[in-house]
């Protein structure tokens, strides 16, 4: 299958979208001028219910609707469209609502970047102690974008949003003196849009200095398998790329593609069945992930039915996200207290094989933040949280409590219960200030 990739300047190119109905259009071009837009053959055709779009969670997965905008930024946007502005114009408008976007939740850029020999590290990313992340420059777009996207900033032009790493050979001096560092995992944008080339050009001085790191897993996050799943079966290089995951396992690394699925439906075509099929053979793993989100799949029994049938394909559920802080949250954000219910029906639905998925937990500056349940302690209703990853690993599995409220959507809106403070915040401010100099002095940009 040869892919075509839609934007704002060619969609009506396509049959289907150039007879969408007038709102609709104006909707993708107003809000797809501020958040990402870009759509292709594979969702269009296979993927979306076009029979019921309106409130089709897969349209709205990668087309933008008109209320991920609150009214006035849309009207601004609208207007700026339409009295003649000039494109620069336009673009000035639509960062500016960008940046009320919190285009960087959780201090990304100041708190996790690393420094090496006094200079940041372009391009990476350790928040904990294992896990090292990379954004490959050359990988930092995806098949189609996410109308949630977190990393959205990533994709619409402002160079100093952005994280990107020319090469990995910084990276590895990193590694060689970071030895608690297990795992690296190549991330963006979706590193499965590069070409084998390209990717074992990033790829290949890990492999070469296994011997002085202590890597052992090599994990790619990647959308392909949802967006497109030819990329292992027909592009004309996926038999290179299968070769290239087979060479990481062969040299007994674990290998795990960390893919994104947030609808079962995206589980049922051929062609992504033959690729999960194809991508198991190099004896890679994979494991997958998806936030829980209004609009796309808040129902327990599409997530019951998502696990059961990602485990049917030899896929290993990993974890169950929240929404983040940032792009079109209100459109998609749902309570603590009803991701938990979801979570809970589906988990407590499906058997133990399933359950090794987690969440749903919320990654904010302190660390992925789980909500492990609601409780009622000496007559006072609570969440049960624990950190599933922080910051400082010490902090890990251990339960805490918030006072429940039925209507907190993130960490930042939960009062601790029990106690005037949670138990890490004393210690979070210290990392957060001694982090924060870094950055000044480093004028970060
Ligand atoms: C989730 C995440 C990781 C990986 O954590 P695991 O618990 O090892 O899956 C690493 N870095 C960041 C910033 C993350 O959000
Ligand atoms: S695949 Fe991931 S990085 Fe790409 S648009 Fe979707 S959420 Fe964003």
């Amino acid at each position: 299958m040869e892919y075509k990739s839609y934007n704002l300047t060619n969609y009506k190119t396509n049959k289907i979208l150039k007879n969408l109905p007038q709102e609709a259009k104006e909707s993708i071009e107003v809000v797809g001028n501020v958040l990402p837009f870009k759509a292709n053959n594979y969702i269009i055709n296979e993927l979306i219910d076009w029979d019921n779009y309106i409130d089709d969670p897969l349209f709205h997965l990668c087309f933008p609707q008109k209320e991920m905008l609150r009214e006035n930024h849309y009207n601004m946007v609208k207007e700026a469209l339409h009295n003649g502005s000039s494109a620069e114009e336009v673009f000035n408008v639509c960062n500016a609502i960008r940046s009320e976007l919190n285009p960087h939740p959780s201090g990304q850029q100041c708190l996790n970047v690393p420094f090496f020999n006094g200079n940041r590290l372009n391009g990476v990313q350790h928040k904990y102690r294992e896990t090292v992340l990379f954004f490959p420059g050359s990988g930092q777009t995806c098949h189609a974008y996410c109308s949630f996207c977190f990393r959205w900033p990533q994709f619409v032009g402002k160079k100093s949003l952005r994280f990107a790493g020319k090469e990995s050979h910084d990276l590895i001096k990193y590694l060689k003196v970071h030895k608690e560092v297990t795992d690296i995992l190549f991330t963006g944008g979706d590193p499965m849009t590069m070409s084998a080339n390209v990717f074992s050009k990033y790829l290949n001085p890990v492999l070469d200095s296994l011997a002085e790191t202590n890597i052992q897993t090599i994990r790619i996050g990647t959308k392909a398998l949802s967006f497109w799943p030819y990329r292992f079966v027909t592009d004309k290089d996926s038999e290179d790329m299968l070769r290239i995951f087979e060479s990481i396992v062969k040299k007994g690394i674990n290998l795990a593609i960390m893919a994104h699925f947030n609808h079962p439906r995206e589980l049922d075509t051929n062609i992504v069945k033959e690729a999960i099929l194809k991508i198991r053979s190099t004896g890679a793993q994979i494991r997958t992930q998806s936030p829980v989100f209004k609009h796309i799949n808040n129902d327990p029994l599409l997530w019951a039915e998502m696990w059961r049938k990602q485990v049917n394909l030899n896929c290993i559920p990993y974890y169950m996200f929240m929404a983040r802080d940032t792009g079109a949250k209100e459109y998609f954000e749902i309570s603590i207290s009803e991701a938990h219910r979801i979570f809970k029906e589906a988990y407590s639905s499906v058997s133990g094989i399933c359950r090794t998925v987690r969440g749903p937990s919320m990654s904010c500056t302190p660390g992925k933040v789980m909500v492990s349940g609601i409780s009622e302690i000496h007559n006072e209703k609570v969440f049960v949280l624990r950190f599933i990853q922080a910051r400082n690993s010490d902090w890990v599995a251990k339960p805490f409590f918030a006072k429940y409220d039925e209507n907190a959507s993130w960490i930042n809106e939960l009062k601790p219960a029990f106690s005037d403070k949670f138990f890490f915040e004393d210690e979070m401010a210290e990392i957060y200030h001694s982090k924060l100099t870094d950055c000044e002095e480093n004028k970060f940009e």
